[in-house]
C-alpha cells in the first residue's frame, strides 16, 4: 500500500476502523492512545494537510490575521506547521509525549521543554519563538488559565474519538476555551452499518446540536459522501464527512459565565 494512498482521510478513517472495530468504547482509555503512538498504529494520522481545513480556513479565519488557534488533542497533525507558517500562533493538547516529540522531529523544529505550572502531570513543549507550543497531559486538566482562549479552534478526531461519557465535559470545556469571535470548525463522519457498535462511537448532528446548542450557534457548512470501495470493505453502508461551525452566543455566553465578554 502506497504512503500517499494512506495519508487520505478515507484511508486514514478505514485503517482506524479496521483497528478500533474491535474494541469497546470502554477501551478508549488513556492507556489505549499512550499505547497507541509506543506501538505506532496511529492510521488516524494523516501527512498531508486536512483538505476539509484547507477548504474552510477562510471561514475560521474571518478576515483575521496571525490569530490563535486551538489543536484539542493533536496527535502530530501537519496542520499544525502550516497554520504556524501563516504567522498564526498554535498551541495543541495531547496526552502521547511520543506524539509530540514526533511532530517537533518530523517538522524540523527545535523545542525548549518545561513543566506547566499548577499541573504536576503534564509538561509544555514549544518552539524557542512561541509560536507552537504543545501541552502533554490530559485534556481535562486544561483550563483558559493555563493558555487563555482562542480565536479559532480546529476539531479533526477531537471530539469525535471520546468516550460519549466523556463528550459534555469536553464541549463544556471548549467553551470556555473560545474567546469573543471564536470561529471553532467541528469535522466529524458521520458512519453508518446496520450492526456496527464498535469505535469511534458514533456523533450525530442531534448530539452536536445538545453539547454546544445551549451556547453556541452552530452551522453545517459542509457536508460530503466519501464513502469509497475501501470503507465498503471494512462493512461501511454510509460515510459521511460534515463540517460544523460554531460560534458563541455572545448574550447566553455572558448569562452563563457571568463575564464581560
Ligand atoms: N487531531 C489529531 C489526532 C486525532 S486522534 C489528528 O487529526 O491527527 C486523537 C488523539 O488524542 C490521539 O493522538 C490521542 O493520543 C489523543 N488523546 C486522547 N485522549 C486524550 C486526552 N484525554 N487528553 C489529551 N490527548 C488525548
Amino acid at each position: 500500500m502506497c504512503l500517499k494512498a494512506m495519508s487520505t482521510e478515507a484511508d486514514a478513517v478505514g485503517k482506524t476502523f479496521d483497528i478500533l472495530e474491535r474494541k469497546k468504547p470502554s477501551d478508549l482509555t488513556l492507556e489505549h492512545w499512550i499505547a497507541s503512538w509506543e506501538k505506532q498504529q496511529i492510521g488516524f494520522h494523516l501527512n498531508e494537510v486536512h483538505e476539509m481545513l484547507k477548504r474552510h480556513l477562510d471561514v475560521m479565519l474571518n478576515g483575521r490575521k496571525q490569530i490563535r488557534i486551538f489543536f484539542p488533542l493533536c496527535g502530530k497533525a501537519v496542520d499544525m506547521k502550516w497554520l504556524a507558517d501563516q504567522g498564526h500562533t498554535i498551541v495543541g493538547v495531547e496526552i502521547s509525549e511520543i506524539a509530540i516529540k514526533q511532530f517537533f522531529t518530523e517538522q524540523n523544529l527545535s523545542y525548549i521543554q518545561e513543566p506547566v505550572p499548577g499541573i504536576p502531570d503534564a509538561e509544555i513543549y514549544k518552539t524557542p519563538e512561541g509560536h507552537i507550543t504543545l501541552f502533554q497531559g490530559n485534556i481535562f486538566d486544561f483550563s483558559s488559565s493555563v493558555a487563555g482562549q482562542f480565536d479559532g479552534i480546529w476539531d479533526r478526531g477531537s471530539l469525535q474519538p471520546l468516550n460519549t461519557s466523556d463528550r459534555q465535559r469536553y464541549s463544556k470545556l471548549m467553551i470556555t476555551l473560545m474567546a469573543k469571535g471564536c470561529r471553532y470548525l467541528l469535522d466529524t463522519y458521520v458512519c453508518t452499518k446496520t450492526d456496527f457498535d464498535g469505535l469511534p462511537p458514533k456523533i450525530s448532528e442531534s448530539e452536536t446540536r445538545d453539547l454546544f446548542g445551549h451556547a453556541c450557534n452552530i452551522h453545517l457548512l459542509d457536508s460530503t459522501d466519501k464513502l469509497t470501495g475501501k470503507q465498503k470493505l471494512f462493512g461501511l453502508e454510509g460515510f459521511i464527512e460534515e463540517v460544523h461551525l460554531i460560534t458563541l452566543k455572545i448574550v447566553q455566553v455572558n448569562h452563563y459565565f457571568g463575564t464581560n465578554h
